[in-house]
């Protein structure tokens, strides 16, 4: 049990990444707070040990305070909410620009903002954000908003990280390449050719494969334990060689 004794808040624990997140938390002892802006997909945490599953839409900065503020303690905060548009800087707008900076990056600062004080008053805790290899680490055609508010999350964690690094706060960010999650799927059903589209997303991994949201998890798990507690201000890619 790497995290016996630790509370932890997941964002879009709902399903994919987010969900393996919390499962592998959970199963190191820790308590997590599971939560998701679709409640129905919460219902999936009915019955398991150490989870307390409950809505939470990171777009509501002043949700994400209650929620914080509800915690009996905040030790590991991972923000694992995203979302991905795709298109050139020529197709993109201002509104996809809009959405993304706010759930992409600004939601997660409105998290930091919140957990930061209870964390430096109880004497630390470990930040997590999720980041991508996708065009923030790794140029890639046609992710320019993605990429760009992917690029500013590396950004942010290490001025958390440096800004705070002397009064125990870690601040690290995870890269994931391309995961096989349900919305993944959604993206690749919502081409003309979904079969032509999965085999393009597989063709950028250089194992000949998507990744599993398991497989990604268990650095979250070693960023939230103690055992990384010399570890931050770094990004963490998962890629299956994406970065060779
Ligand atoms: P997903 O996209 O399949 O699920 C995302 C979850 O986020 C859903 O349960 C959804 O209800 C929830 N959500 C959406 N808007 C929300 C909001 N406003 N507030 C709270 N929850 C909200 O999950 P995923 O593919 O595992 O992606 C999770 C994160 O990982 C994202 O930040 C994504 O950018 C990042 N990521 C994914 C991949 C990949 O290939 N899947 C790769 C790198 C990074």
């Amino acid at each position: 049990m790497r995290l016996k004794g630790k509370t932890a808040l997941v964002t879009a624990a709902g399903q994919g990444i987010g969900q393996a997140a919390v499962l592998a938390l959970a199963a190191e002892g820790a308590t997590v707070w599971a939560t998701d802006v679709n409640a129905k997909l919460l219902a999936s945490y009915e019955g398991v040990a150490n989870v307390k599953a409950l809505p939470l839409d990171v777009l509501d900065k002043a949700a994400i305070g209650k929620v914080i503020d509800s915690m009996p303690a905040i030790d590991v905060l991972f923000n694992c909410a995203g979302v991905v548009h795709n298109g050139s800087a020529l197709e993109s707008t201002d509104a996809d620009l809009d959405f993304a900076f706010n759930l992409n990056v600004r939601a997660q600062v409105w998290a930091i903002q919140a957990a930061l004080p209870r964390m430096l008053k109880s004497g630390g805790g470990s930040i997590i954000n999720m980041a991508s290899v996708c065009s923030s680490i790794k140029g890639l055609p046609n992710r320019f908003v993605y990429g760009t508010t992917k690029a500013a999350v590396i950004g942010m964690t290490k001025c958390v990280a440096a800004d705070f690094v002397a009064q125990g706060i870690r601040c690290n960010a995870i890269a994931p390449g391309t995961v096989d999650t349900p919305s993944l799927h959604d993206r690749i059903n919502a081409n003309a050719d979904p079969e032509a589209a999965r085999k393009a997303f597989v063709a950028r991994q250089p194992m000949g494969r998507l990744a599993q949201a398991h497989e990604i998890v268990p650095i979250v798990v070693y960023l939230a334990s103690d055992e990384s507690v010399f570890a931050t201000g770094q990004v963490f890619s998962i890629d299956g060689g994406m970065t060779i």
